[in-house]
């Protein structure tokens, strides 16, 4: 339920509806907008929305009919930026995060690192645990990768993006992360998506193999309910019956998602394709669709990367691409 509060609203007014909210046991959420004030009323108890529309300040209280609500439009209705020291994303602001699949050495990081910095990029990617399907296949370096990660990126003035894998990682992963990444295996995983929620570091979820926009909404409303408000989903390609591609990247998604939901929207074309030579057009077409940002896959050296080396670029390529991304942009009244 969402109390739109009067323009004109006191701030004694707004508290005294949370309490009156909080009281019957709701939990209450605020988003002030440019115009007015709405306060995002979550819970299972019964409310008579008479009584709320009686307090003083109250616009008017909405039923929500989508399950997900503080992630909706309704709830919030200006674009949700991220801030990161000076990296914005959101609103106008396109992200670009690059680096390898994985971790593999301090040499490798720093190859690749010293490459994007000069090409502009200011969030450095790289798995330190990673996901495999295969037990048998190249794990990551463990803590010893998101060190690496951060001395690294400390060197060039980077941020740093990893995913975390499971509950317990959680504090490991605040020493040397800016941005916890949620893997598309675990877009389900209510008790990480619980714990994520309580943290205050933004959280980049990833959409699931076979998951719905709607589930992928459902699944930021966990954070979102938990108090987490920075938070970026990501289209990472979903499961068709097409193998052409290792995934098919939905970039119908990017429109649909920033029409229901202010949260931004990044791509990562590197998974959604499997093949290097489609990340470029497919950053394109993300881009002109209107996406709030990009993670793609560099190596130093694709050719012996441990893990998905065929759908990372070579540094030069990845600089020609951004070269011609930032064109784009200014085309649709983007920045990069
Ligand atoms: C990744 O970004 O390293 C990754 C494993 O991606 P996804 O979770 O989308 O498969
Ligand atoms: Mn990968």
């Amino acid at each position: 339920m969402l109390i739109v509060m009067q323009s004109s609203a006191t701030n004694d007014e707004i508290e005294k509806v949370t309490e009156y909210i909080k009281q019957r046991g709701f939990d209450a959420h605020i988003s002030k907008g440019e115009d007015h004030t709405v306060i995002g009323a979550v819970g299972r108890k019964v409310i008579d929305k008479r009584d709320i529309e009686l307090l003083n300040g109250v616009k008017e209280v909405i039923r929500i009919t989508s399950p997900y609500k503080l992630a909706s439009r309704v709830f919030k209705n200006e674009d949700t930026i991220i801030e990161i020291k000076d990296v914005k994303i959101g609103g106008g602001h396109i992200g670009m995060i690059a680096g390898p699949c994985s971790v593999e050495s301090y040499d490798q990081v720093d190859a690749t690192a010293e490459k994007l910095k000069r090409y502009g990029v200011k969030i450095l990617r790289g798995g330190a645990f990673k996901p495999r399907t295969s037990p048998y296949a190249f794990q990551g370096l463990g803590e010893e990768g998101l060190k690496i990660l951060r001395e690294v990126a400390n060197k060039y003035d980077m941020l740093v993006t990893s995913e975390v894998m499971e509950v317990s990682q959680i504090p490991m992963f605040l020493k040397y992360v800016d941005i916890l990444q949620v893997g598309a295996r675990n877009m389900q995983n209510f008790n990480l998506l619980k714990s994520l929620g309580e943290i205050r570091k933004p959280v980049l979820l990833k959409r699931g193999l076979s998951a719905t926009i709607e589930e992928l909404l459902m699944s930021a409303e966990y954070l979102l309910a938990g108090g987490n408000r920075e938070i970026i989903l990501c289209e990472r390609g979903i499961r068709t019956f097409e193998h052409m591609t290792r995934n098919t990247l939905d970039i119908s998604a990017i429109p649909v998602i920033q029409k229901l939901s202010h949260l931004p929207i990044v791509v990562d074309p590197s998974h959604a394709t499997g093949l290097r030579d489609k990340v470029a057009p497919m950053s394109k077409a993300a881009v002109a669709a209107g996406c709030d940002g990009l993670i793609i896959e560099v190596h130093n050296s694709p050719d012996t990367a441990l893990c998905d080396g065929a759908q990372s670029l070579y540094p030069e390529q990845f600089e020609e691409l951004f070269i011609e991304l930032k064109q784009l942009a200014k085309v649709i009244k983007k920045t990069f």
